[in-house]
């Protein structure tokens, strides 16, 4: 049913989607893979892991939407293989994820799970918004509540893996900001290379990979917000 009701409203294949990317840009859908990639060799969740990890997004999730009288979904399609998941208001408080995003190099439970959490994090993440209307939050924020609330509330529900919370979130981090870099081919963000600009004015899109990769740590560190996208 929930398949086919985003096939209902994306059509099949990807190249269909294209006009689709623009009218979602317009209404504040957040698409978080510039470039698609649509093939990769490496790295996957099973049909099973994907269903069961959205499925878990869904029960924890729920009671966030639930306090504005909201409903919260998440529509997939395992069998696209378009890299990408985005998050809107709209009717309901959803995602749309593809399969291709739990196929991305080096992908694990946990990773897809950091994606989903950073979707999440647009909706539930708070200030700073990109949009005051629909209250979503900047791609930043997003990241930052991804490992600063999210992860802890979704990592005991995930499979046991080897690792601290704390580490199991490095590790994701690294694989999700590893597919950013690759996508406007940079090399791949470290651990011990800090994006170390300072922005004068909160930057309200992607921030670098790099960036993106200190931010996710300081949140599972519970550290301030890094200054390579926010401004006090
Ligand atoms: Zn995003």
């Amino acid at each position: 049913m929930r398949i086919q009701r985003l096939k209902g409203l994306f059509w099949r294949r990807h190249y269909a989607l294209l006009p689709f990317l623009f009218v979602t840009s317009l209404a504040q859908a957040h698409l978080d893979s510039a470039v698609p990639v649509l093939s990769f060799p490496d790295g996957g969740l099973t049909s099973v892991e994907f269903q069961q990890t959205i499925k878990t997004f869904e029960s924890v999730f729920a009671s966030y939407a639930a306090r504005d009288n909201r409903i919260f979904e998440i529509l997939s399609d395992w069998k696209t293989d378009w890299p990408q998941a985005f998050a809107r208001r709209w009717e309901t408080d959803h995602l749309v994820v593809y399969g291709g995003i739990a196929r991305i190099p080096g992908s694990t439970v946990d990773s897809f799970a950091l994606i989903l959490c950073h979707e999440v994090g647009h909706l539930y993440g708070g200030e700073p918004f990109s949009d005051e209307h629909n209250r979503m939050a900047v791609e930043g924020q997003a990241d930052y509540w991804a490992t600063s609330e999210c992860w802890e509330k979704i990592i005991h529900e995930l499979p046991l893996r080897e690792g601290s919370v704390q580490d199991r979130g490095v590790a994701a981090a690294i694989v999700v900001t590893a597919f950013f870099a690759s996508n406007r081919n940079l090399p791949a963000p470290r651990v011990d290379t800090p994006d170390t600009t300072i922005v004068e004015r909160i930057n309200r899109t992607h921030p670098l990979p790099q960036c993106r990769l200190d931010t996710y740590l300081a949140g599972l560190e519970l550290n301030e917000r890094p200054l390579c996208w926010w401004a006090p």
